[in-house]
């Protein structure tokens, strides 16, 4: 067993990051690891973090191995941001840590799972960190892709490219690291488009696939304006369903836990100033965190919406390409029947400016509205 394991499909990455545990020449302090969401960029920085802890290079086996990929290694700090952006005083933190030896391991590693969210002073702020080079700490920043992350800081660090998997290779990781069947694996891979972890939720949860079909049907229901403006609605109101649902428990058990570090009685009525303030505080970090995954789940439903009109080109070309939606292939006929190509790629232009608007912080309900308009079907 090796520490990459779960590291599918990038044999090159795996290759350029196994050389610099062996060879101290290949080895920098700064990384940067890109690829498409779903392509395992925190898996592939944990893995590697292992593998630097290791005694024999990442064998995956060793506590130092079990614990830096499971997050609980002293010397392997893990940075996931679950707001919009990551604020210059988590940086200084950050910043500050870095200059700290290792505690028990061979290397402090940081890893910023959302380099792409660092705001322009939180970036600053980190940058020093990065000219000055502390021996025996390592950072691995992980974005969708360089132009994420700003020049300079690109500039300091190796880069290192993962790719989409291909479906068959994260169908045999669910089967084998989840326990899944293997057609519903096959299902989850195609339909994720290869998004390790939503594939892996879609395989367990029926709630997710019910969702997705949801949204798939949603193409052959817009007729007129009224259709449209629903299904923008239908769009947000799935979105933030999904939010409230994953996030309610949580938010109620940090509540808890909060009132029980303060020593505060969870009965009152009302609570003193200095708990009412960290309770406000905390509210407004889950505020946040709901609206970054209710914006995620959006995007989420208009990559599976376009998915569908891509299928559908590809039906009326003929191209010998799997489809993503094998598993409704009435609807993407249904689809391919009543829009030209020309059609199609109208509808998958306005799905594509519709997540750019909401990625450029536009209400996501009007930005779907427009685009819904750019869906119907000819009556
Ligand atoms: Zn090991």
């Amino acid at each position: 067993m090796s520490v990459w394991r779960d590291v599918i499909g990038q044999e090159p990455a795996v290759a350029t990051l196994s050389r610099a545990v062996e060879d101290p020449a290949a080895m920098t302090h700064a990384w940067l690891l890109t690829g498409p969401p779903g392509s395992g960029r925190s898996v592939a920085a944990r893995a590697f973090a292992a593998a630097l802890q290791c005694p024999s290079g990442g064998c995956g086996e060793c506590r130092e191995c079990r614990t830096a990929a499971d997050g609980t290694h002293a010397d392997v700090d893990v940075i996931a941001t679950e707001g919009l952006s990551i604020k210059v005083e988590q940086a200084r933190d950050l910043v500050a840590l870095a200059q700290h030896r290792p505690s028990l391991g061979r290397w402090r590693v940081i890893i910023v799972e959302d380099a792409d969210r660092l705001t322009e002073r939180a970036a600053d702020a980190l940058l020093k960190a990065l000219e000055e080079p502390v021996p025996r700490t390592v950072w691995m920043l992980c974005a969708p892709s360089v132009e994420d992350v700003i020049i300079t800081i690109r500039s300091r660090s190796r880069h290192v490219r993962l790719r989409t998997p291909s479906v068959e290779a994260v169908a045999d990781l669910l089967v084998r690291r989840d326990g899944v069947d293997p057609p519903m694996a096959m299902y989850a891979a195609r339909a994720s488009q290869s998004h390790v972890g939503l594939a892996r939720r879609l395989a367990r949860d029926e709630h997710a696939r019910i969702r997705r079909h949801d949204v798939i049907t949603l193409t052959t229901k817009i007729r007129s304006v009224g259709d449209a403006i629903d299904a923008a609605s239908d769009l947000s109101t799935i979105a933030t369903e999904e939010s409230q649902a994953s996030s309610a428990e949580r938010d109620a058990a940090e509540r808890t836990r909060l009132m029980e570090v303060l020593g505060a009685d969870p009965t009152a009525r009302t609570q003193p100033p200095h708990i009412r303030s960290q309770l406000a505080s905390l509210e407004k970090e889950q505020k946040a965190r709901a609206t970054r995954f209710s914006r995620d789940m959006v995007d989420r439903s208009l990559v599976d919406l376009l998915s569908v009109y891509r299928d559908a080109l590809v039906l009326r070309t003929g191209a010998p390409t799997a489809l993503v939606n094998e598993d409704s292939r009435q609807t993407v006929q249904q689809v391919a029947q009543v829009l030209s190509s020309e059609r199609l790629l109208v509808a998958m232009d306005a799905i594509g400016t519709a997540r750019e608007r909401i990625a450029a912080n536009v209400q996501p309900l009007l930005a779907l509205e427009a685009m819904a308009l750019d869906l119907r079907l000819p009556r």
